[in-house]
């Protein structure tokens, strides 16, 4: 008995305790393995040339033994030799980016979400099943193995007969219990459905034998007693369409039919935000049928992701993920393209170099973009929540492209309006904006409600200049590397300089500065190397000070450089500027002690002011001691 991966095993406990109500969808998690092994040994004969494999002959058979208990799922596919064995079924194949929940915290709604999220595979089979037996035949190979689980204490492996190529999977359904039926499946026309809800358009035919009763007709020399008999006979018949579902016209298929097909074969539990259909005709052709997922693909937000479509030519898979189609701030989209002007045997050298690829991929991305555009406009609510996801992805991408994805992506941009109080475009913004505004103001900081209360933020406002409030790392670079949008000049309000005053604040302003141009100059001396300078404050605000930043590098990105796991001390730091707020009666008092000539007052005041706006900002005081020391001089 060998000993199952950590991970497998905690999903495997999963499906065998599941809870899951879809636990019909073993059909097709394992009808599709059974598809994808079809792909693949096709698609192998065609490389080796060896003629082997007749795409005709290629089929799935599904049948029932109501007496044993079983269901047998069979393919005359790739099958699997000793190490794919082990390698395929003793671990799951999706892992990597897989994190349960344990103990406590692990809810219900935590397995659902796995089991949507990953489309369990092959260990679905476990939900309905208490033994599992594989017996399988390589492609090429004469010899043929078992591989058999009756659940978490392991599994075996070893040879076993089977007559031609190809993979039989026996299930042993378990017990019926108060909670679950599973003898429901052991029905062929049970099985029929399935089949015809969940794989109708897989591309080869899935056979099922049905066994129909005639009446015999009464013999002539029939006794008086004739009872009625009747003969039994097989048919063997295909019972899905096979129509590839990509060929089709959206107009064509229900919105059920693309979600169950999304479902099935994206291994997703989530109906898809939007279905993008295309039929191109032209140089070149092909049919393309894209998904934007409602919710994004957990590997996602791995290091392993893949992004890519699948890629057909004439109905034959020809690579799984075929990443040349897909730009990287699109690469949550999932979905499909076949096109018969390409070659089958083609390298992915060669298609890095195929013009027909980036014609498709030109093609597909304007698609996507037009279609997000389209939610955006119609359906805000539903972009709101997707953009939850994706935003990242398209503002990272302006981001490290220096700003060069900006004309694709900035329409589709979303920041939180200080004057709105909900989610605006930039095309928004600057419908709203008044009409000799050419700036876009941002602010940059950990949550929008901090934002919304810090006096450089509250000043923009009241001077009737709405406010882009950015909480995310990446805003503040991807706005930056934009550097304009619709000829306004996006302007980070805690570094630039806003100049938004009027002849008489201005002069008011210097008026003051002027006045306390020694105070600020000693005050900054005593802060040393913590502040460029201290300056009377043209923000309205309700505190004594604040602190903002003199130059290029915002606070958001200081603080943002410190938090990198790996930052040395030449991360770059904001300049810090001491802004006081000179009505308020702290500062009154402040230049009391300073006319008094009481520099040790001064100093104390000083100190606490900074280290106050500081921690506002949400920074650390570098020194609690001296701090303290201000404040418990204050109090006596
Ligand atoms: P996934 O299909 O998402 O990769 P599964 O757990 O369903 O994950 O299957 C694991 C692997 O086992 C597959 O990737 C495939 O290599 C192999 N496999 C499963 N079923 C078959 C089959 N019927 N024929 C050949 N290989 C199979």
């Amino acid at each position: 008995m060998r000993k199952f991966k950590t991970e497998s095993k905690r999903l495997l406990d999963l499906m065998i305790n599941s809870i899951y109500t879809n636990k019909e969808i073993f059909l097709r998690e394992l009808i599709s393995n059974a598809s994808d092994a079809l792909d693949k040994v096709y698609l192998e004969s065609l490389k080796a040339g060896d003629g082997s494999v007749v795409r005709s002959e290629l089929y799935i058979n599904v049948s029932c033994d109501k007496d044993a208990r079983t269901i047998t799922i069979s393919d005359n596919g790739i099958g699997m030799d000793e190490e794919a064995l082990e390698a395929n079924l003793g671990t799951i194949a999706h892992s990597g980016s897989l994190e349960f929940k344990e103990g406590e915290d692990a809810k219900e709604s935590d397995e659902i979400d796995i089991i949507g999220q990953f489309g369990v595979g092959f260990y679905s089979a476990f939900m309905v099943a208490d033994h599992v037996k594989v017996v399988t035949k390589p492609y090429g190979s004469d010899t043929a193995y078992t591989w058999e689980s009756e659940g978490l204490e392991g599994y075996s492996i070893g040879q076993g007969e089977r007559e031609g190529r190809g993979t039989t999977i026996t299930l042993t359904l378990r017990e019926d219990s108060d909670e679950f039926n599973y003898s429901q499946f052991l029905n062929t026309y049970a099985l029929q459905d399935l089949v015809k809800r969940y794989s109708d358009y897989v591309r080869y035919p899935i056979m099922m034998k049905f066994t129909t009763s005639f009446p015999v007709e009464r013999p002539e020399d029939a006794p008086e007693d004739w009872k009625q008999e009747y003969r039994e006979e097989d048919e063997v018949r295909t019972v899905n369409s096979m129509v590839p579902i990509w060929t089709k016209k959206k107009a064509d298929v229900s919105d059920e039919e693309y979600n169950e097909f999304y479902k099935a074969t994206f291994h997703d539990d989530t109906d898809p935000a939007a279905v993008i259909s295309i039929h191109a005709e032209g140089t070149i052709s092909y049919d393309a049928l894209l998904f934007i997922p409602a919710v994004a693909p957990r590997e996602m937000l791995s290091r392993s992701f893949k992004k890519g479509l699948t890629l057909y030519s004439s109905n034959v898979m020809i690579m799984d993920k075929c990443e040349e189609l897909l730009p990287d701030y699109f690469g949550f989209v999932r979905g499909i393209v076949d096109s018969p002007d390409l070659s089958l045997n083609i390298s992915r050298e060669m298609l890095q170099q195929s013009k027909e690829l980036s014609t498709i991929q030109r093609r597909i991305e304007k698609k996507i973009k037009a279609e997000l555009a389209r939610m955006l406009e119609d359906d805000r609510e539903k972009y709101e929540e997707i953009y939850k996801y994706y935003g990242p992805n398209f503002k990272f991408s302006i981001y490290s492209t220096y700003g060069g994805t900006s004309s694709i992506l900035s329409d589709l941009l979303m920041f939180p309006s200080a004057m709105e109080g909900k989610m605006v475009t930039l095309g928004e913004y600057c419908a709203a904006a008044q009409e000799e505004q050419d700036k876009i103001y941002f602010a940059t900081g950990d949550t929008v409600e901090r934002l919304n209360s810090t006096p450089t933020v509250k000043g923009v406002v009241d001077k009737g200049f709405d406010v882009l409030l950015c909480t995310h790392d990446v805003d503040e670079f991807c706005l930056m590397s934009m550097g304009v949008f619709d000829g306004k000049q996006l302007v980070n309000v805690g570094t630039a300089e806003l100049d938004l005053e009027t002849e008489e604040e201005k002069a008011a302003h210097e008026k003051v500065s002027e006045e306390n141009a020694e105070l600020f100059a000693d005050m900054a001396a005593s802060l040393g190397d913590k502040v460029t300078k201290v300056v009377a404050s043209t923000m309205p605000m309700d505190s004594a000070s604040c602190i903002t930043a003199g130059g290029m590098v915002s606070l958001a990105m200081e603080k943002y450089f410190k938090s990198l796991p790996q930052h040395d001390d030449e991360v770059p730091s904001a300049e810090h500027v001491l802004e006081l707020n000179m009505g308020h009666p702290v500062i009154k008092a402040l230049q009391k002690a300073y006319e008094d000539g009481d520099t040790d007052t001064v100093a104390a005041y000083t100190l606490i002011l900074h280290d106050q706006a500081l921690m506002a900002e949400g920074f650390q005081i570098e020194d609690l001691e001296a701090f303290n020391e201000a404040v418990y001089k204050l109090m006596v």
